[in-house]
């Protein structure tokens, strides 16, 4: 391919962008592929010969789209949304055209220096104070394991690297059992094992008791035990729940314990000011996640993990041999050394086009018709005897099933959402809330509107009655 048939390809790939977007909203949203599909569609062994680009493109659009879950849909209600806006689609091409890996300052300054100056952009929209230092990672689930390895080498005063954990006391960490799986994940990663991730009790509101808490702490301390960490839960994935931060930390600095935040989805919600109640007292974290990519347009990956004291991850998880040294700059901000891989893309870019774009005012009124529309659809469910409110977040999240008044109504749910989901006109994700199935609806993408959120009723009221008749 030369640079005039790049060009051509990347006008056609643009347009064929644009017109995806355009037909997005009378597609079904979640993929109709079956088990296979495309595997069988493929050859089974790579090309000898160079193809033509009409076929490469034309197997493309013929095979791809149709077999994808399309998380752009403005009716796309599951999980969270994975949100890209078209300013982070315009930083992503160009990003993908510098190709250039940002793993030390030498290696790209500029991408460098936007991460730092967009993450300090990110921290005072969210309104954290000044000592926190913000770094972009690929995920929530590697800043979570980041900060969990921090935990742990903090407690084994810095130790573990070097000598291995056989010779470590039993480590504990504690987090609530409503947080994601990616802590679950960062205990087994960290050598710290599944079963020494105490999960204590929770109160009414599901946020993580501090007296359950404080004593699971005391009581592994009388055991020999060394509790390394608190993860704070602030926007939980089944539910949304929120511990209580102010009472949760106090805990952590009164055992002197190294804290974590996972706010990866609500987190995007703090640049408005009236919903920042819900994580009173952050401040006294040692380290905070949250998503742009799922809330703040920014597409995946781009993840923002905030440190009080980010030379302690960097003892943890940096390391610096000669051939990644800088001569002369010996101090400069290599930011590699702060996450797992070495490699870093180009992310800062698309957090640069997307806060211009939109600005501060643009995305909070985006994030408040969110959760205007989801409060709005969450009362259609409430007032109608079809169904019960499972439970509600303060954001953009609700989730319901079948009234208990219908006999089998656990099991009709089950179906209920499984048919939903066959259908095609919404997307939405079951879940079990305590110990019965709910169904999740969640708004978070921008291209959504109120009448497609308000849908959800019609075709989830429409399929019940279908049910229960
Ligand atoms: N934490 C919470 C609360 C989440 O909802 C999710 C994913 O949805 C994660 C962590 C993991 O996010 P990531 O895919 O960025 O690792």
């Amino acid at each position: 391919m030369d640079t005039s048939d790049f060009l051509k390809w990347s006008e056609h790939v643009a347009r064929w962008a644009r017109d995806y977007h355009e037909r997005l909203p009378a597609m079904p949203v979640r993929s109709q592929a079956r088990p296979g599909e495309l595997l069988n569609a493929l050859p089974t062994a790579p090309p000898e010969h160079a193809e033509a680009w009409e076929d490469i493109f034309s197997d493309f659009d013929l095979l791809i789209p149709q077999g994808l879950t399309h998380w752009q849909h403005p009716r796309f209600f599951a999980y969270f949304a994975a949100n890209a806006s078209f300013p982070s689609m315009i930083a992503e091409q160009l990003a993908t055209s510098l190709a250039c890996n940002c793993m030390l300052w030498q290696t790209s300054p500029a991408a460098t220096e936007l991460e730092q100056r967009m993450t300090d952009w990110l921290r005072q929209a969210v309104g954290l104070p000044s000592r926190f230092t913000g770094l972009i990672q690929d995920s929530a689930t590697t800043a979570t394991l980041c900060a969990v390895l921090t935990m742990r080498e903090r407690a084994l005063s810095w130790k573990g690297n070097e000598s291995g954990l056989h010779n470590a006391p039993q480590l504990r960490l504690y987090a609530s059992p409503e947080n994601h799986s990616s802590v679950d994940k960062a205990a087994r990663l960290a050598g710290i094992g599944q079963e020494n991730l105490v999960k204590p009790g929770t109160r009414k509101d599901r946020s993580l008791d501090p007296e359950s808490l404080h004593a699971c702490i005391r009581q592994d301390l009388d055991r020999g035990f060394l509790p390394v960490g608190v993860v704070g839960c602030i926007g939980g994935t089944a539910t949304g729940a929120c511990d209580r931060l102010s009472e949760i930390l106090e805990i952590a600095r009164e055992f002197n314990l190294y804290s974590h935040v996972d706010a990866a989805w609500a987190g995007s919600a703090m640049i408005c000011k009236e919903f920042r109640t819900i994580w009173k007292g952050i401040e006294h974290a040692d380290s905070v996640v949250f998503n742009p990519h799922k809330w703040l347009g920014v597409q995946f990956d781009c993840s923002i993990q905030f440190c009080a004291d980010p030379q302690q991850q960097a003892a943890t998880v940096g390391l610096r041999p000669d051939y990644l040294k800088t001569a002369g700059l010996e101090e400069i901000t290599n930011l590699n050394e702060f996450t797992i891989p070495l490699g870093r893309r180009f992310r800062a870019l698309k957090l640069w086009f997307a806060m211009r774009a939109h600005g501060l005012a643009g995305l909070r009124s985006l994030i408040r018709d969110h959760v205007d529309w989801i409060g709005e659809l969450e009362r259609l469910f409430a007032a109608d005897p079809l169904f019960d409110v499972a439970f509600r977040s303060e954001l953009a999240l609700f989730g319901f099933r079948l009234a208990d008044s219908f006999e089998h109504a656990e099991r009709l749910t089950v179906e209920l959402a499984a048919r939903i989901n066959d259908d095609g006109h919404v997307y939405l994700t079951p879940t079990v809330v305590d110990g019965r199935t709910a169904i999740r609806v969640t708004a978070g993408t921008f291209a959504t509107t109120r009448p497609d959120v308000l849908s959800v009723h019609e075709i989830a009221g429409r399929i019940a009655r279908e049910l229960v008749s």
